[in-house]
């Protein structure tokens, strides 16, 4: 109460994330991971695609100094936006990917993102590679009986006009001992 007016107290400017009335809710979603060129297009498309009502345009995180701690004007490509609260049940899910660039998304309320095991034996997840009694399988096409490059695999391509060289026998290798005449 301020001189019998009752005041309302906000952690932030509630105008600032689109709204008209202030206590109209927000969610704030973070989209991370994006290099900076990639086009608000692309981000307002996957927010799209995820039903996202946005109230702000995409906003861009900036970097603060790394000795001075105060904030630059350096943008690092992550961006952050004002959209409607999702529905109860509704959350979205942290790896996404925009124009093929894999991207986090960040929001209140999202569940933690769980730790799936993957077995690096048999790739089926669930359990590790200790505690696995599966056969072996090729990490690239998940069959068993063969490992990757080889040319079994369904994967397997042929290169051609690809000259391999390593070590001190191949002579295009800068280990190739030979004499130096100066
Ligand atoms: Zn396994
Ligand atoms: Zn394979």
């Amino acid at each position: 109460m301020l001189r019998n007016v009752s005041i309302s107290f906000f952690d932030t400017n509630p105008y600032s994330s689109g709204n008209h009335n202030a206590n109209e809710k927000t969610l704030k979603i973070r989209i991370c991971g994006l290099p900076l060129s990639v086009d608000d297009s692309a981000v307002y498309e996957l927010l799209d695609k995820n039903d996202v009502k946005t109230k702000s345009k995409i906003l861009y995180e900036k970097i603060r100094h790394p000795v001075t701690g105060k904030m630059t004007s350096v943008l690092n490509g992550n961006r952050f936006i004002y959209v409607e609260p999702l529905p109860d049940d509704k959350h979205l899910p942290r790896i996404n990917y925009c124009t093929g660039i894999r991207c986090l998304i960040f929001h209140f309320g999202q569940p933690k993102m769980q730790r799936t095991l993957t077995c690096t034996n048999c790739w089926t997840s669930g359990h590790t590679r200790n505690h696995c009694n599966n056969e072996p399988r090729c990490k690239v096409c998940k069959t068993p009986g063969h490992e990757p490059g080889d040319p079994k695999c369904s994967e397997y391509e042929q290169l051609q006009n690809v000259i391999a060289f390593n070590g001190q026998d191949s002579v295009l290798s800068n280990f190739f001992p030979c004499d130096l005449n100066l």
